[in-house]
């Protein structure tokens, strides 16, 4: 067998037997291997040998970042939305690279770059002033373990051109890199910016917001494709299973997880409006832009009868992103507010509908009605909705900030039922109502029923 020996260290690997392993993202196969010592973990799901080129993750193990939910990097972020991705594909592997903790430098020397950090360097200055290198990650034992198990040729889920050469050095083919639909968090960006400017990792894609609503797991891309394409009014409502959007204090932050944001984020980019209630913008202060993925933001509209909004919010103080502010025929609306801002009367007792018809005056294209509960509630019950997404999150809030509530029916046999779609989003289930379709499902049930 000596003459068959290849750089890639495959015949030092010692594989472990296979065993099963439930996650949140459905049911994967584990195993161990250990090259020269150090044991990595292999998650497969499906049979990506028989794939041309199966969807690979080599994950860099970050305690931080994958165990203990810390939003200093996007580790954590990554590895759920890989797994995610692979178990959409039903085929796939994750492996989960031991030794490989702060690019290599171990735990003891990360968390000493953090130190530096938290005075004010970037990643990259901190490593240099502990005398340690950038990256000095080894993916020898991934191209065996890639090799062994009969996957030399791979798409690679990563941001990183550096992990792709690797890869390709040791002999791997890596015929596309696939970018994970992970959103930058406030605590993280800067990190992740330097990454990007110095160390040459892929920045989010700039305009292609068809590609980009492929590539949230599980989610069909026709779901914001019609909101481009139609002029439809739909709302969105992240809530807890017993039913509130915010606790008692009004405190929102966050119901539901990031996976939600980037969806909430996407029919954002789809639409040409957004509205909001003037008590959402006075309790949450909003911005109802489009950060999480590429696109444009829509024009906001805050919805204000009586001219309640502090002219200090976001979205009366902070352009260039229009926004109209919507107020009755009698408020008086106070001074200094910003040129984006555009003041509209609105029509006495104006119902969902007049007020739809105020935005279709202003702008062409859908209407994303965004919050809060009452106002998604009162389009909702006004049969003013074309759809409606509703996130559940698993989560007990006990009594709060509702989130839908109407004045209902007597009988069950009156009550609202549409038909309906449903979609995994991360750790929340979202359910699309299709309520432009509820005569369908409004029929008389049948005398024998
Ligand atoms: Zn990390």
């Amino acid at each position: 067998m000596t003459s068959t020996r290849t750089p890639t260290g495959s015949e030092r690997l010692v594989a472990g037997p296979v065993s099963s392993l439930p996650t949140e993202h459905g049911m994967f196969a584990i195993r161990s291997f250990t090259l020269d010592t150090v044991t990595h973990a292999v998650m497969m799901m499906g049979d990506p040998a028989g794939c041309d080129s199966p969807l690979v993750r080599v994950h860099s193990e970050c305690l931080t970042g994958d165990a203990l939910g810390s939003h200093r990097c996007d580790c954590g972020d990554q590895l759920g939305a890989a797994l995610a991705a692979i178990a959409s594909e039903g085929h796939g592997m994750l492996v989960y690279m031991a030794e490989h903790e702060g690019r290599g430098i171990g735990l003891a020397a990360k968390l000493q770059a953090y130190a530096l950090q938290d005075e004010g360097m970037d990643t990259v200055s901190a490593n240099r002033a502990l005398g340690l290198p950038d990256d000095s990650r080894d993916y020898t034992a991934a191209a065996a373990i890639l090799r062994e198990l009969g996957c030399p040729r791979i798409r690679l889920l990563t941001s990183n051109p550096s992990k792709q050469h690797a890869l390709e050095e040791l002999g791997v083919e890596v015929v596309s890199r696939v970018r994970l639909p992970v959103a930058d968090r406030p605590e993280n960006s800067a990190y992740l910016t330097s990454k990007r400017l110095r160390m040459n990792h892929d920045a989010p894609p700039e305009t292609d917001t068809e590609e980009s609503s492929a590539q949230l797991p599980g989610v069909d891309a026709d779901i914001y494709a019609a909101l481009a394409a139609n002029e439809e009014v739909v709302a969105q409502l992240a809530q807890s299973q017993d039913g509130f959007i915010a606790t008692r204090t009004g405190d929102a932050c966050f119901v539901s997880g990031s996976t939600d944001r980037t969806h909430l984020h996407r029919i954002r980019a789809h639409v040409a409006a957004v509205l909001v209630g003037a008590q959402t913008v006075i309790a949450d202060d909003p911005q109802l832009t489009v950060r999480a993925v590429p696109g444009a933001d829509p024009v906001r509209f805050v919805l204000d009868p009586h001219a309640r909004v502090p002219v200090t919010s976001t979205v009366l103080s902070t352009g260039p992103t229009p926004t109209v502010w919507m107020i009755g025929a009698e408020a008086t609306p106070r001074a200094n507010v910003g040129d984006h801002v555009r003041v509209v009367r609105l029509p006495p007792a104006a119902s969902p509908q007049d007020i739809i018809a105020v935005i279709r005056g202003q702008v062409a294209g859908s209407i994303l009605v965004e919050g809060g509960g009452r106002t998604v509630s009162s389009f909702l019950a006004a049969g003013a909705l074309d759809r409606l997404f509703l996130t559940t999150a698993p989560v007990f809030i006990g009594d709060g900030v509702p989130g839908i509530r109407f004045h209902g029916s007597e009988v069950m046999a009156q009550a609202l039922r549409t038909p309906f779609r449903r979609f995994e989003l991360g750790e929340d289930m979202c359910t699309e109502y299709l309520l432009s379709r509820a005569s369908v499902a409004h029929s008389q049930p049948s005398p024998n029923m």
